[in-house]
């Protein structure tokens, strides 16, 4: 694909640029490019283009707006320490979001069109990639392709006409002061994903659907929530935006199955480095008695929960109308398996799975 190029005549000043990236935050100041690509059922994927970063104008009957058609992808550019700038499993999020948009029947982008996308506006705006080289930071470019319905249109059906775009922004260390275990809340009263419902695809009202779960447990004094399933609530299925995993005494570790969770990159590159490490790995349902038991008679010693924005983090204590469950005794293996992943996204160490691009 042949993307056409305007670039910005007020790119960010270098002075203004140090100063953002000195301290980025997360998802509130953006690059000076974004890249858009239109589809419509005759003429495919087309008017590929990198234009300076600003608003949208849309019809107010953009069929998105209403019905909510749409998908996205969250992942990482990271500057290594000789200056050299490389994403993370790119064609993963790629293939992910093919699934989620035919779950929500939205047109395929090809991976390889996918991943292009993606490199040209982290290489036009490669100045916007934090440099780790001083201090040993995790500093990164944080990539957002999304998906839309840009049909203007109050019909319900898939759009007619779709829209791609990336848009960058710098992300500061998930953790500032050293990384700590987060406290979660056990959510009855709302779940996530049903059976053949949208779980599994990294799609808005997933997340629309959340905050309301993620206002309780804030207002419960936890971190984030965990969601059970919606057959038999009994089930553990995920965060509002992690994976989870229980380590226990004899070294394997449980990973909750797929089917109504998203299926984190994150998750999956540990299931391989972790059975590296000597812990293999089982992907089955996993139930919340297995977690206060299991943590109550110590068979489990860690629990952690990973994706992109923290990597991996320890998981502490379990709030719940049900009585709480203290947080595992340990941290070892989740602190060792954070360091990997890292390493191989920092380039600190071999990236023997060659996963960076
Ligand atoms: N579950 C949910 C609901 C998420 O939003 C995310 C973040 N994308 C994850 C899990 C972790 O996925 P990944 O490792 O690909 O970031």
């Amino acid at each position: 694909m042949d993307f056409s190029t305007t670039l910005s005549t007020a790119p960010v000043s270098d002075e203004r640029l140090a100063e953002i990236l000195a301290n980025p935050g997360f998802g509130t100041h953006f690059t000076d490019h974004m890249v858009t690509i239109e589809w419509t059922p005759s003429e495919g994927w087309h008017a590929a283009r990198v234009t300076p970063y600003g608003p949208l104008t849309l019809d107010p009957a953009t069929a998105v707006l209403h019905y909510a058609q749409e998908t996205f992808e969250g992942m990482k550019a990271y500057r290594h320490d000789d200056g050299s700038i490389h994403t993370f499993r790119p064609e993963e999020n790629a293939a992910r979001m093919v699934r989620s948009s035919h779950r929500l029947a939205l047109p395929v982008l090809e991976v390889d069109d996918f991943v292009a996308a993606v490199d040209r506006l982290v290489e036009v705006d490669q100045r916007w990639v934090p440099d780790n080289s001083v201090g040993g930071g995790e500093k990164s470019l944080y990539l957002r392709p999304f998906m839309f319905a840009s049909e203007a249109f109050l019909g319900v059906r898939p759009a007619q006409h779709v829209t791609f775009m990336v848009i960058a922004s710098p992300a500061g260390a998930y953790f500032k002061g050293g990384v700590k275990p987060v406290t979660l809340w056990l959510s009855t009263d709302y779940t996530r994903a049903g059976r053949g419902g949208m779980g599994a695809a990294k799609t808005g009202g997933n997340y629309a659907s959340s905050l309301v779960a993620q206002q309780e447990a804030t207002a419960q004094g936890c971190d984030q929530v965990v969601f059970l399933d919606a057959q038999e609530g009994q089930y553990v299925e995920e965060l509002g935006g992690m994976n989870l995993y229980f380590v226990h005494d004899d070294g394997h570790i449980v990973t909750p199955e797929t089917g109504t969770i998203l299926e984190g990159i994150t998750r999956a590159s540990i299931i391989e480095l972790a059975g590296k490490l000597g812990h293999p790995v089982e992907e089955r349902r996993f139930s919340i008695d297995e977690w206060r038991d299991g943590v109550t008679s110590g068979r489990i010693t860690e629990i952690f929960a990973c994706g992109t924005a923290a990597v991996v983090t320890p998981v502490g204590s379990l709030k719940s109308d049900a009585g709480d469950v203290p947080a595992p005794a340990s941290t070892d293996l989740t602190m060792q398996v954070r360091q990997a992943l890292v390493d191989v996204q920092l380039g600190r160490s071999e990236d023997t799975f060659g996963w960076m691009h």
